[in-house]
């Protein structure tokens, strides 16, 4: 691929670069009516909403360095190419669940969707105290059906064969997540942050050898368990949503790993956006009011996706691990039945321990959120904080033992 006429976008050359796209004038109408600004709430990439006489798109492109820390961190331009990879087998796994995809440039490292409007980001509508009734339910139903139709379960062996091969191409996001995630948290890493005040619990979580052992079999997990193809940085800002609607975009991190992963990523920030609550509603009833709702997306989530697997599981397991032939097939539905429950079964403790990590991570390493972020009052920040990081120790260390998603909530209902 030849990449020497790449050039980073900016909002004024967008007309002039783009202009002659027939997937963006149609979207737009004329170039020279167009109007660019740049998003640029990211951590990584390079953020275009364009807006002309007929609509607007979106265009991101990817940067040669990470763009939270700067040029001084190079990373590869491949990562815009895995990205709308994922995206299209994500939004074909679960239709209606993406951004729609305008047109994808390897040699500028850019791709064009369709403009989610007036979705917000989940993570600003948790801070604004907005209720999404869908939010749980479209989750569930997205994690069952890209997780199940990208795994064994489903897909038949030499197209899986491929696909692995194709996105163990995206090795350098991989190898930041298994850094940020699974050993930052748990060590002096030089681009770890913390709230003034967290010094101590910052050096127990450094000096805790049994949260270290559970991340060191987490990150085990994460780096060998190739069971599907995830999104990979499935957090409330990888989701952008409206009372109704609700998008997922943001996959760059796409690799195949655990089931888990995204499942708990996804859980952990719904709980991370409970704790946060006080520091967003000074009236405890308003907080705990929208605690109430956070904690019940997060049980409708992870019901949702047990009834949807389990629904794939009867209908559409055609894959190499299909194996009817070695129960339904000789009478022995129960047998199916145990299989699918025991599958369920490490779905969930691998996700509280990947939730473990993930909160973790999100208060001690180098990637924050913004619930803590805003949250002015630097004391009230850190107190907070401090219960989300016992919560987390909590979830990581007993992931075997926390039965159900009922248990959990009331954990963090309680610890909050
Ligand atoms: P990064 O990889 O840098 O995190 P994201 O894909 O998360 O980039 O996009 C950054 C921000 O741009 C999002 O938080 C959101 O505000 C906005 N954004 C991204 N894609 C869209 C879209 N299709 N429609 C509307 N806004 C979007
Ligand atoms: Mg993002
Ligand atoms: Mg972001
Ligand atoms: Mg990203």
């Amino acid at each position: 691929l030849d990449r020497t006429a790449y050039l980073a976008l900016d909002a004024s050359s967008l007309p002039r670069r783009l202009g002659g796209r027939p997937e963006l004038l149609d979207r737009l109408g004329p170039a020279e009516a167009w109007q660019v600004r740049e998003v640029g709430d990211g951590n990584l990439n390079l953020v275009f909403i364009v807006e002309g006489p007929k609509g607007s798109v979106v265009v991101k492109q990817a940067l040669p360095y990470a763009r939270v820390v700067g040029e001084s961190w190079p990373m590869s331009l491949d990562r815009a190419f895995f990205e709308h990879e994922a995206l299209s087998r994500l939004g074909a796994r679960d239709p209606g669940r993406t951004p729609e995809l305008l047109f994808f440039d390897p040699a500028q490292a850019m791709l064009a969707m369709e403009h989610l409007t007036p979705h917000k980001v989940a993570r600003r509508a948790f801070m604004a105290g907005e209720e999404l009734p869908l939010l749980g339910t479209h989750l569930g139903l997205y994690l069952a059906r890209t997780l199940f139709r990208g795994s064994d379960w489903s897909m038949p062996t030499t197209a899986r064969k491929a696909d692995l091969a194709l996105f163990a191409g995206n090795a350098e996001l991989a190898g930041i997540t298994e850094e940020l995630v699974f050993s930052d948290p748990f060590k002096a890493a030089p681009l770890n942050r913390h709230t003034p005040g967290l010094d101590d619990i910052a050096s127990a979580f450094r000096a805790d050898r049994p949260l270290k052992l559970a991340a060191v079999e987490m990150k085990a997990r994460f780096a060998t368990c190739a069971e599907t193809l995830l999104h990979g940085d499935l957090h409330t800002g990888s989701v952008m949503a409206t009372p109704t609607d609700t998008r997922v975009i943001d996959a760059e991190f796409a690799l195949y790993g655990p089931m888990g992963f995204d499942v708990g990523v996804c859980l952990a920030n719904l709980w991370m956006a409970a704790f946060a609550q006080e520091g967003h509603r000074a009236d405890a009833r308003a907080a705990g009011a929208y605690c109430e709702f956070l904690l019940a997306t997060a049980g409708i989530l992870w019901r949702t996706f047990e009834a949807e697997f389990s629904r794939l599981w009867a209908h559409e397991r055609t894959g190499i691990l299909g194996g009817s032939d070695l129960f339904d097939a000789q009478g022995d539905e129960a047998g199916t039945k145990v299989a699918l429950a025991t599958h369920l079964a490490s779905v969930w403790q691998d996700a509280l321990g990947f939730a473990g990590m993930e909160i973790s991570r999100r208060i001690l390493g180098l990637a924050h959120i913004a619930e803590f972020e805003t949250i002015a009052d630097i004391g009230l920040r850190g107190r907070l904080e401090r219960r989300t990081l016992a919560f987390g120790r909590h979830l990581a260390l007993n992931r075997r033992q926390i039965p159900s998603i009922e248990a959990a909530n009331l954990l963090a209902e309680t610890q909050r």
